[in-house]
């Protein structure tokens, strides 16, 4: 199984966050990557570097003016007094209306930083340090080019991304994510499958790529998640989100109760599968998380490591190309078990 990774993904060290009203120490640690570069090593699997693919894979699928936003922000906040923060943190959210014909807003009327970065940040959990962008693009490339190594005729392809990807909408940063590494890599996939599916495991509704193929039918998203009723986004990820326009039909969530466990997840796999299959995908995108773990400090559900390893079964049986994209998960002694237990269920069965 071929993987990508590049190194400077672990360059990202976000700082804090805002949970519970208390400004909190960040949970994307760069130290996920060693843990689950272990992982893969267990299974002999040896990532290569992704080559350096330019922004037109990103703009595929991001709004210019947002990529732009991204790029330039950190030298930006350098030009705010020197009382600023540690990081580029918001304080304004503007209001989106919601439409989905809309998801995509115009660029920002503000011009100078604080306006723009509440722009482009949807909430309090996506800082930006020095080194952000770059892992950011990397992760981003990281997911290209197991799309290309899927196209090229790869059975199975491991993207390592981090940070994550699946809370970035089409203009907007939130949940620790940028860029959409999953969508990217979808909308990538299309140029030799007629058909994609996403599936995304991660405890949280995968909201950005939920928008990002809400209005159209030639990819199929499907979710699992905590119920977003009280959990993060919170606003979107309910059953009844079905697409919109010629994607009617092609949005499948499946929000689980607090504190569900496999005998509430098996079923939801299931009519997961089921849908992918009725849809007749031709390739397979898996937005991987685990924070769906019974030991993720932030999760609602109570998956076991061994889980995991069923989760990669049922993978395996939809009999598709598939690319595996890195999403979420926080309990850091957990999670290279539960990559461990997903890849030998994605060999074995
Ligand atoms: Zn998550």
């Amino acid at each position: 199984m071929r993987a990508f990774y590049h190194p400077d993904q672990a360059l990202h060290d976000p700082q804090q966050y805002l949970r519970f009203g208390r400004v909190v120490a960040a949970k994307d640690l760069p130290e996920r990557t060693a843990r689950l570069l272990d992982a893969l090593d267990r299974h002999g699997i040896r990532p290569e570097h992704p080559v350096e693919c330019g922004l037109d894979p990103v703009l595929a699928v991001h709004a210019e003016g947002f990529v732009d936003f991204l790029r330039t922000a950190w030298d930006e906040w350098q030009t705010l007094p020197a009382e600023r923060g540690p990081e580029v943190w918001p304080a304004t959210f503007p209001y989106w209306s919601g439409r989905p014909d809309a998801g995509t807003r115009p660029p920002s009327r503000a011009t100078g930083i604080l306006g723009r970065l509440g722009w482009s940040l949807g909430d309090m959990s996506v800082p930006m340090g020095p080194d952000t962008w770059r892992s950011v693009l990397r992760s981003a490339e990281t997911a290209v080019a197991g799309a290309d190594a899927l196209c090229g005729g790869e059975a199975a392809v491991f993207a390592l991304c981090r940070p994550s990807g699946h809370h970035a909408r089409t203009d907007r940063a939130s949940g620790f994510c940028y860029l959409n590494n999953a969508a990217i890599a979808a909308q990538r996939l299309r140029e030799r499958f007629a058909r994609v599916a996403v599936l995304d495991v991660d405890v949280h509704h995968g909201d950005g790529t939920q928008q990002v193929f809400y209005g159209r039918d030639d990819v199929l998203t499907v979710s699992i998640h905590g119920n977003p009723a009280d959990f993060y986004p919170f606003y979107t990820g309910f059953a009844d989100e079905r697409g919109h326009g010629a994607g009617g039909g092609a949005n499948l969530n499946l929000p689980l109760p607090p504190g569900a466990a496999w005998p509430q997840f098996e079923p939801a796999l299931a009519t997961a599968s089921t849908a992918i299959r009725d849809f007749g995908a031709d390739a397979l995108v898996v937005a991987l998380g685990y924070d769906a773990h019974e030991a993720d400090p932030i999760g609602i559900l109570k998956l076991t490591s061994a889980d995991f390893r069923r989760i990669g079964a049922a993978v395996r049986a939809l009999g598709r190309p598939t690319l595996i994209v890195q999403e979420g998960g926080y309990a850091v002694e957990v999670i290279g078990d539960c990559l461990d237990a997903f890849l030998t269920g994605l060999r074995d069965g």
